[in-house]
Parts: C-alpha cells; sequence; structure tokens
C-alpha cells in the first residue's frame, strides 16, 4: 500500500469513527481510534504516523520489541497498545514500551504487573481483557469470575485499571458481546471499554466503546 492509501483509508476510517459517535449521541473525542500494526513492518507505520497518526496496537511483544523504540523516538507522542497475549517472563520488556495494556487476564499476571509498576515507576493504564464469547482457546477472564477478579486488580494490586477489552467469537453477532461488555464495566464502575475491529467498529461505538481496534480497514489485508 502506498503513502496515498494509508492517509486516505485513515482519514476514512477517522470520519466514520467520527460520524458513528455523533449518531450515537457521543462525543467524538470520547473515542481513540488504535490503528493495528501488528505483521506490518516499520515503513508502514512510518507512513501513518507522518500522516498525524498516534494510536497504535501491536498483539506481539517480540515483534513490538523490533519495531516500536525506534518509532517511538521519532514520534514521542505515540501511545501504544497491547492487545495480545503478555506472558509473565516478558513484563520488563514491554513496561517502559507498552502505554496499555489491554490483555490483563490472570491473576498471576496482575500480581507480577503490579510488583514490576513499583520496582520500575512505569505505570501503563491496563484493561482487563474478558472472555465474553467463554471459548476455550480464547484469552480473558470468563464473565462469571470478572467481578471478583476486577476487585483483585483494582484493590489487591492497586493496577491502573481503565476498562475492559473483548474479542467476540468470530461467529457471533457481536453486539450481544458488546452489550455484556458493557454491563460488566458499568457494574464496577469502569469508563474504558476496547471493543470493535474493522468489521464492527460502528456498532461497538453505538455500545459505548471508547477505543476501536482496527488494523485491516486501515492497512490493509494481512
Ligand atoms: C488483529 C486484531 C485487531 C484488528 O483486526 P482487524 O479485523 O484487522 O481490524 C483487533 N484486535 C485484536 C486483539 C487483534 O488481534
Amino acid at each position: 500500500m502506498n503513502d496515498q492509501d494509508i492517509e486516505n483509508n485513515l482519514r476514512t476510517v477517522q470520519a466514520a469513527v467520527v460520524q458513528a459517535a455523533k449518531d450515537a449521541a457521543r462525543d467524538p473525542e470520547a473515542v481513540t481510534l488504535v490503528a493495528v500494526s501488528k505483521t506490518k513492518p516499520t515503513e508502514t507505520i512510518h507512513k501513518a504516523l507522518l500522516a498525524g497518526h498516534r494510536s497504535f496496537g501491536e498483539n506481539r511483544v517480540q515483534e513490538s520489541l523490533e519495531k516500536w523504540p525506534a518509532l517511538k523516538d521519532a514520534f514521542p507522542d505515540t501511545q501504544l497498545h497491547l492487545i495480545g497475549p503478555l506472558q509473565t517472563n516478558k513484563i520488563k520488556d514491554v513496561l517502559g514500551l507498552f502505554d496499555v495494556i489491554q490483555t490483563v487476564d490472570r491473576i498471576k499476571l496482575a500480581t507480577k504487573l503490579a510488583d514490576a509498576m513499583a520496582a520500575t515507576g512505569h505505570r501503563p493504564d491496563c484493561f482487563i481483557q474478558v472472555n465474553t464469547g467463554e471459548e476455550p482457546q480464547k484469552a480473558g477472564v470468563l464473565p462469571a469470575d470478572a467481578d471478583a477478579f476486577i476487585r483483585a486488580c483494582v484493590d489487591d494490586c492497586a493496577l491502573p485499571v481503565r476498562g475492559l477489552m473483548c474479542i467476540p467469537p468470530a461467529d457471533e453477532e457481536p453486539v450481544l458481546h458488546f452489550a455484556l461488555l458493557r454491563e460488566i464495566a458499568r457494574r464496577n464502575g469502569l469508563s474504558g471499554l476496547s471493543m470493535g475491529m474493522s468489521d464492527d467498529f460502528e456498532a461497538a461505538i453505538r455500545f459505548g466503546a471508547t477505543h476501536v481496534r482496527v488494523g485491516s480497514a486501515i492497512f490493509g489485508a494481512r
């Protein structure tokens, strides 16, 4: 994809985000477009940065460590979101690089994140991933366990928990999952909702998404 395509795609998706927010009588500023740049090379991401975009998501720690330190040096106001699994032995690698960790989903990870935050002073915002579809192969805390897990992260670990994140099952109506995530966030007093991807971000915004994670609609097919 050339520079112009990426810039045009960004403008188109950003305009759709604003329109969806307005249609839902929401403030467009309250929705962050996280451009998911996984598998895309540094040169491609650079084009989006030059076009003025500053929020990005990656799902692999190792790939992020290869691509992002130089990009963040060049564009220090960039916000980088981890949207894929985090192993506890990688925590020290991610704390200085990611601004938001969207995939907190088990107590061992929460505890070790809290220890590493205290040791390093880096305190990236955290989202708790909820496996709304209860899919065995998918990460995330089960809906029935979500309230207790959120309390443990906030009260026992003192993590800076900002909201919840979900990845609905590919073959189900996503809005049922968006509604479930919104309800779990509401009853736990959390305002952040990371939900919605290329195919369904407008619906997610209608259901209250504060962060939509859009990859292929911006960067093309992977
Ligand atoms: C890849 C990915 C996305 C973006 O998916 P698209 O369909 O390309 O927009 C969003 N969220 C997560 C967790 C992902 O891994």
